[in-house]
């Protein structure tokens, strides 16, 4: 059974990683798609992938307030609504002590992770509201609940589109809006290998090999596995879900106090 027939949905960070497992999942599943990104190669890729019929990318930064309404205008011109925002663009930063980690990193990781959802929420929720409302689904991080040093910047970001999902959620409940966070442990993309990388330049597959350990489930996640409760929580199947916050971590969370 297709989970999203008819529906409209925009992902950011959409022609990689985890949104682009995302956007696989929900083309199987009915949607049309519009992918933002700031690496128009790889959307044009996705998107003849994907197919054109199902799927268009808009080049945009999703900490640029104008670029966010672009890819809203662009979305609303095309399908003329919106039931799904993945929101999913993010940037690692810096792997340094908060004494050394560069200011400027620091404002540009909180600038894309956080002003980036909120800006995303501000101009897709009043085009729900008018359809009766959708699904807005933050990727956040197991770094939205625990500390991990030298990543300041990034864990900071993470906690705080917890407190941009639940504002968002009481907001929108009345115009039937739904907002969640997932909470993605560690999961292989791009994004964990420069990870690795930057705390080991030399050896990043022991960093890999111990963190697989530490890991209850002892491996690292696939995108397609986080794409999976994507579509739970942007589908109907989920419509009594809002305000929470969705761990898929390998068990690391079992650790810890949510
Ligand atoms: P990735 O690097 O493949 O994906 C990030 C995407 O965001 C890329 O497509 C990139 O082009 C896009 N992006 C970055 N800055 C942007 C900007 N300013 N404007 C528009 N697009 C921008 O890596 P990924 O692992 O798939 O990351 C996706 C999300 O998952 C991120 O928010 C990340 O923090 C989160 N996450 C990843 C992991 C992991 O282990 N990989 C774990 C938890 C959470």
């Amino acid at each position: 059974m297709k989970l999203l027939s008819g529906k409209v949905a925009i992902i950011t960070g959409g022609a990689s990683g985890i949104g682009y497992a995302a956007a696989t999942q929900f083309a199987a599943h009915g949607a049309r798609l519009v992918l933002v990104g700031q690496n128009r190669a790889r959307l044009v890729d996705a998107v003849a992938a994907l197919g054109p019929e199902v799927a268009s990318y808009v080049v945009a930064d999703v900490a640029d307030a104008d670029q966010v309404a672009g890819y809203v205008r662009h979305t609303v011109d095309r399908h003329q609504r919106i039931d799904i925002l993945f929101s999913n663009a993010g940037i690692e930063g810096s792997v340094a002590n908060i004494d050394d980690y560069p200011i400027d990193v620091f404002d540009r990781v909180v600038a894309v992770n956080v002003r980036g959802v909120w800006l995303g929420l501000k101009y897709v929720m009043p085009v729900m509201a008018k359809t009766g409302g959708g699904s807005i689904v933050i990727n956040s991080s197991i770094a939205g609940f625990k500390g991990f040093p030298q990543m300041s910047a990034y864990v900071a970001s993470k906690h705080a589109v917890v407190g941009v999902m639940r504002s968002a959620a009481l907001e929108g409940a009345a115009q039937g809006i739904r907002v969640n966070t997932i909470h993605p442990g560690q999961i292989d993309t791009r994004m964990m290998l420069d990870i690795e990388t930057l705390f080991m330049p030399n050896d990043p597959a022991g960093v890999r090999a111990f963190i697989a350990g530490t890991i209850p489930l002892k491996r690292y996640g696939t995108p397609d596995e986080v794409a999976r409760i994507v579509l739970f929580l942007a589908s109907d199947d989920s419509r009594f879900c809002t305000g929470g916050m969705y761990p898929i971590d390998g068990g690391v969370s079992a650790g810890q106090a949510v």
